[in-house]
């Protein structure tokens, strides 16, 4: 028996985002972070007016500074990227490594010819090595599991139960 797993795209199978009610119910603030000098550049609803790190980090404000870079990480909520920002300082000072954001996993169902099939993808906000083990993390504004989304709530089921992986819900 082969060890290798063959997927195949289902029909209509995409990702959605998981955003819980309560964030859903908050006005989301979409934040992007340069990659090169991690400075935080908050926008709310609007897109970042420039493509590179220039040191306005609020809409509107004057250039300062910025390391020009041209890459950036986006958040789609200030809460998140508060949590990256601390998990960039734990890896930076060695205490995790790896650190992967959004990194997106295929929920698998197996077909009626024994072929698993990919019924949806499911996102993980962080996943990082920790005292030798992986950790996976997702952060959501409330950790109370009525306050998640049904169909996230779903998706992590399947996505424990397939991989035998746990996903915490964190908050700051
Ligand atoms: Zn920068």
């Amino acid at each position: 028996m082969s060890t290798a797993r063959r997927y195949v795209f289902e029909r209509g199978a995409r990702a959605s985002k998981f955003n819980s009610k309560r964030d859903a119910q908050q006005r989301r603030r979409d934040c992007w972070i340069c990659r090169q000098c991690f400075r935080r550049y908050d926008f709310g609803k609007a897109k970042k007016s420039s493509p590179v790190c220039d040191g306005a980090v609020v809409q509107g404000a004057p250039a300062r500074g910025g390391c020009g870079s041209s890459e950036f990480e986006h958040f789609p909520s200030s809460g998140e990227a508060t949590y990256y920002l601390r998990l960039a300082n734990f890896e930076s000072l060695g205490a995790i490594s790896g650190l992967q954001l959004h990194t997106r996993h295929p929920l698998l169902a197996p077909g009626p010819d024994g072929v698993d099939v990919v019924i949806g993808m499911f996102e993980i906000d962080f996943v990082y090595q920790r005292d030798g083990a992986t950790v996976r993390e997702d952060y959501k504004g409330s950790a109370d599991p009525k306050d998640q989304d049904p169909l996230w709530l779903w998706k992590l089921r399947h996505y424990e139960r397939q991989t035998g992986y746990t996903v915490t819900i964190v908050t700051n």
